[in-house]
């Protein structure tokens, strides 16, 4: 093998730069040459490459978002449209391609497996944590440390002015960032996609919680089945009269920032594995992580299986909460 593609692709998260740091040096250290892969899938279509030398790669491990870009690409669903990208690949000699991305980057990556005939390997690169098999996506552990700061600051206000906030957190299908910054930022409730959310219920659950307290903090996932934090305020408030109900959404700042040692450690680690991966010829596969050991997974599986938080195991912490 003597030339390899990678290209970041759907959702950004911090890490994914210590990913194409990781892949690069690893790939020259083994004398293969890494194509850098400009905005995903689009740029493949495009066949905007840059051949990627130890110096891009400097100083990059600490920096959020990635340096190659990242983009939504529904074109690349389309068969037809992907004869492109599959031309650009051949004529470029790419011989591996590595993907950082989340779930539907996974896909792409396997039908382009198949239809250029080169092995692909996945690593996971999204905030959401929603990938099967793995116990932790680049970009988590940030995401996570940055909405507990967030959580912090909310709690002084809250507290000095005897406020329930509903602050909103990202995970349109998947709870894991609301359930872990919930238990994390000794949050009183968390309502996540993954169970169902009684509004009523958790009406007299703050009223309970707040004789004798001077805040509460719900943690909401966006993709929460009653809606986001907005919803739920304005279908809660008939039952809370009485209280001085806020929002607030954290957004895109959930994305940024400088990558935390974990992820920069998990990234670096993925992409020396990935890297090796090829050169062995082995396709198809999600690098993870499990028991702090790299591990490979099915790409198949990765894409068709659902990552679930452990909410029984974390049944007793969800309990805590309420009271
Ligand atoms: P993420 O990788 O974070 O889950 P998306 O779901 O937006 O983000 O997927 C990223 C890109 O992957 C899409 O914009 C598209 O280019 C590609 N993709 C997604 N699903 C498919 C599919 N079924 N076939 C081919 N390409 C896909």
């Amino acid at each position: 093998m003597k030339k390899i593609g990678i290209l970041t692709s759907g959702g950004d998260a911090p890490g994914m730069n210590a990913a194409i740091r990781a892949i690069t040096k690893a790939a020259l250290h083994y004398g293969i040459q890494t194509v850098g892969i400009r905005d995903g899938f689009e740029g493949l279509m495009k066949g905007i490459f840059i051949n990627m030398k130890y110096t891009d790669v400097d100083n990059i491990i600490h920096l959020g978002g990635t340096i190659l870009g990242s983009a939504r690409c529904p074109e690349f669903i389309d068969p037809e449209a992907r004869k492109s990208a599959v031309a650009n690949v051949k004529k470029a000699g790419i011989e591996g391609l590595i993907v950082i991305g989340g779930d539907g980057s996974f896909r792409g990556a396997n039908v382009l497996a198949k239809e250029v005939n080169i092995p692909v390997i996945g690593i996971p690169g999204t905030i959401d944590n929603d990938l099967y098999g793995t116990e932790a996506t680049i970009g988590y552990d940030t995401a996570l440390n940055t909405i507990v700061e967030a959580v912090d600051k909310i709690r002084d206000t809250a507290s000095s002015h005897k406020r329930i906030f509903f602050v909103e957190v990202m995970g349109r299908n998947s709870g894991f960032l609301a359930l872990n910054s919930a238990i994390a930022s000794g949050a009183e409730s968390v309502l996540i996609p993954e169970t169902i959310t009684d509004i009523e219920a958790l009406a007299l659950q703050i009223k309970s919680q707040n004789k004798g307290r001077r805040s509460s903090i719900i943690i909401v996932a966006e993709g929460d089945k009653e809606g986001g934090a907005m919803d739920i305020m304005h279908k809660i408030k008939p039952h809370l009269d009485d209280f001085k109900l806020r929002t607030t959404i954290l957004g895109h700042i959930q994305r940024g920032g400088s990558p935390s040692y974990f992820d920069r450690a998990l990234a670096t680690r993925s992409g020396i594995m990935a890297v090796e991966l090829l050169m062995a010829g082995v396709s198809k596969k999600m690098v993870g992580i499990k028991a702090d050991e790299i591990i490979t997974v099915e790409l198949k599986d990765a894409i068709d299986k659902q990552a679930v938080p452990k909410i029984e195991k974390e049944e007793l912490l969800l309990k805590l909460l309420t009271k």
